[in-house]
């Protein structure tokens, strides 16, 4: 039986070596594999009850074109995403292009000329950085007259609270804080640790609204930042809620007043929520939200085993293999350019598309530094599927993230090591 495995690991490319290294690995992880087996039995029981609370029949499958109007399909997977976060209301579209597009609807809905934003992580994620106006970009909200303000994380990685309320000014009506940790070496942050801080900022400045990036955070733990006092949490559907079966879309769930702006910004003032035909792909968004919670449980498996295969071998990782875990991105200090390209070369090669290409550092979009990418995807782009990324700078770091089964996010991640083995960059 192991051996049939292991001959199908050799023909894939992986040596003997490499797979008894991670065989070796795996026998420590069981536990920690079944706590998380636990988070997405719950998760899974609360996505379940949204959906039959809301009476999903085949009826709501139903395709739409055109202006969208009465689609029931669509309000009633809003009515889903809301129950299941526990939010008023919920904005899920597949005309919200990316997660980058469905915070600039966030924020641009929320925030009136004269506001001020603040951000609590320091600076946010790269590509909300045109979004605000820090990097200058027509149609960024500082050309409509809004304000930036940020609060700087302690050196830690923590929020510092001093800092918090002395940035809170007289202007300042948003708050935004990044649940996830970007393309940055600082760890994620818990619902808890956020709960704490919307908490805080909310005792400072009574009425101010709190947006919480919640990329890549979505069903890693029991609870979301909205149960904790975000008045919107906003996500990709390429990312963990689309469970890798959502072929476009993006979401904000909150409250009424705030997803109510959101409808109109995405769409055109009077029209707001009530048009936006779903294009016949509405059943993969409710089928991709009912595999989310156990999709994103094979993603978090696939980074503990990433981090607890590279830690030893001298390469920092955040979080730490023993570590309790935010969001489903790993990150791993490379070192040189030469071992991003190794890393992900390797996670490439064991896509299930586009296996045989050779990933190369790009200008991409929204980024400041050349980006690489390995993404052998069904959806394109889509990174709950198996996938490394990075930007091509200090500390030359690949984020690893995905795997719709943690069979084969092992695999990828094998393949990875086995790479930097043959290119003599790891010595096993
Ligand atoms: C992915 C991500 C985004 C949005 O990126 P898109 O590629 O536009 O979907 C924003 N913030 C964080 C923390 C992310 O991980």
């Amino acid at each position: 039986m192991m051996n049939e495995y292991n001959r199908l690991l050799n023909e894939l490319g992986i040596s003997d070596r490499v797979i008894a290294y991670g065989e070796s690995v795996l026998k420590g992880l069981e536990e920690r594999f079944r706590e998380i087996d636990g988070i997405a039995e719950r998760n899974q029981a609360k996505v379940l009850l949204a959906m039959s609370k809301n009476r999903v029949s085949a009826a709501c499958f139903a395709g739409s074109t055109g202006y969208g109007y009465d689609d029931a399909g669509r309000d009633t997977l809003e009515k889903v995403y809301a129950d299941t976060f526990h939010t008023e209301a919920a904005l899920v579209r597949p005309q919200i292009t990316c997660g980058t597009h469905a915070l600039a609807v966030a924020l641009s809905a929320n925030l009136r000329p004269g506001e001020e934003l603040l951000s609590i992580n320091g600076a946010p994620y790269d590509t909300l950085q045109e979004v605000i106006g820090i990097r200058p970009s027509p149609c960024s909200l500082a050309e409509a007259g809004v304000k930036y303000a940020q609060a700087e994380l302690t050196p830690e990685g923590r929020f510092d609270f001093e800092a918090i309320e002395k940035a809170i000014s007289a202007d300042t009506t948003l708050v935004a804080i990044q649940r996830s940790k970007g393309y940055s070496m600082r760890p994620s942050f818990s619902v808890d640790e956020i709960g704490e801080a919307i908490a805080f900022v909310k005792k400072v400045k009574p009425g101010v609204k709190v947006m919480v990036d919640n990329c890549y955070g979505e069903f890693t733990e029991l609870a979301e930042p909205s149960d904790v006092g975000a008045d919107m949490i906003v996500g990709s559907l390429i990312k963990n809620p689309g469970g890798g079966l959502a072929t476009s879309g993006g979401y904000i769930a909150g409250t009424q007043e705030c997803v109510e702006r959101c409808g109109y910004r995405l769409s055109a003032p009077g029209l707001g929520r009530e048009v936006g035909a779903n294009f016949g792909i509405i059943d993969r968004l409710y089928q991709g939200f009912f595999l989310a919670p156990t999709v994103t449980a094979a993603a978090e498996k696939g980074a503990i085993f990433a981090a607890a295969l590279y830690e030893p071998l001298g390469f920092e990782c955040v979080p730490k293999a023993a570590e309790k875990r935010h969001d489903i991105i790993q990150s791993i200090r490379l070192g040189s350019e030469a071992a991003m390209l190794a890393f992900c070369k390797g996670i490439q090669a064991a896509a299930p598309v586009d296996a045989f290409a050779t990933p190369l550092p790009w200008d991409m979009p929204g980024y400041d530094d050349k980006v690489i990418m390995a993404a052998g995807a069904f959806v394109q782009g889509s990174s709950i599927e198996l996938s490394a990324d990075g930007p091509i700078r200090e500390p030359y770091a690949v984020y690893f993230q995905g795997g719709l089964t943690f069979a084969h996010a092992k695999l990828g991640i094998l393949m990875s090591l086995e790479t930097m083995v043959s290119r003599g960059l790891v010595k096993l």
